[in-house]
């Protein structure tokens, strides 16, 4: 099959490392797992030897999802041609595994989709590109703030350009979100629209972008940056901003 670039189609194939993806996704009985970009099936294949209740393929190339019905012939396997982007997960279950070698183009979109529908996604393990993973994981970035203040982010390995088929330019790593016990209850577009403008321009100290009083009930030095400050804190900024605008209306 011929492999389209714009779809970031980079097979993973070497077998070693797909079956260590696969015991880290850990499936079993009665799991509801879903698959982010199969492809030509390679992780799919060694994921169907374990037990599981069933898994959704999500893939948006016409010609993959062929091959996929052709070779595929499991009754737990439902195949969805569906982009990522965008996907409503709660649609297949409340307590979904998703996993995934993520197109690279579009893995920070998708990234920020499982946080939006972290409501039914309890663990998450992607493979994206190195830099990417590594950012997610520390930061400083508003999808890094968002992604933490959901999930418990781990960098599990990292995985040289020559295991995939064609070779990509970069590196990858394998990251795992486990969603927190207390993740908090807030309106998740109106969250990540303030995330969004605190790290806009991230340099500029945070007194520029906060109203006084909220910076004066937390003690935040105004003249700090918000990349200075933990998931914990924006959470807690975040909160104080809302009741402050509450009262003024
Ligand atoms: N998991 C396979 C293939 C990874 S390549 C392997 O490891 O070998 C990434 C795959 O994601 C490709 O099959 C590509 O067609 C698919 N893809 C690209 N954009 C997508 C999107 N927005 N939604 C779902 N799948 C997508």
């Amino acid at each position: 099959m011929k492999l389209k670039k714009h779809l970031g189609q980079h097979l993973l194939v070497a077998s070693g490392v797909l079956d260590r993806i696969t015991q880290l996704i850990d499936p079993k009985d009665g799991d509801i797992l879903v698959e982010i970009g199969p492809g030509t099936g390679n992780l799919t294949k060694k994921i169907l030897t374990y037990p599981f209740k069933a898994l959704h393929l999500l893939e948006i190339d016409p010609d993959m999802i062929r091959s996929l019905k052709e070779n595929i012939k499991d009754p737990r396997v439902v195949i969805h041609e569906a982009d990522a982007v965008g996907f409503d997960f709660c649609s297949l279950g409340e307590n979904l595994k998703v996993f995934g070698n993520l197109p690279y183009n579009v893995a920070s979109l998708i990234v920020e989709n499982t946080v939006f529908y972290h409501r039914c996604i309890p663990q998450a393990i992607y493979m994206l590109q190195k830099e990417v993973a590594e950012k997610i994981q520390k930061g400083p970035s508003w999808l890094s703030t968002f992604v933490r203040t959901f999930y418990k982010v781990e960098y599990l390995m990292s995985i040289p350009s020559r295991f995939f088929y064609p070779k990509p330019k970069v590196q990858s790593g394998l990251i795992r979100l486990t969603r927190k016990e207390d993740a908090p209850k807030v309106d998740l577009k109106d969250y990540k629209n303030f995330l969004t403008r605190l790290y806009s321009m991230r340099r500029k100290a945070i007194k520029h972008k906060l109203p006084e009083e909220v910076l004066l009930e937390l003690s935040i030095d105004p003249m700090c940056r918000v990349e200075s400050l933990d998931p914990e804190k924006l959470l807690l900024i975040y909160n104080i901003q809302q009741k402050v605008r509450g009262d003024k209306r």
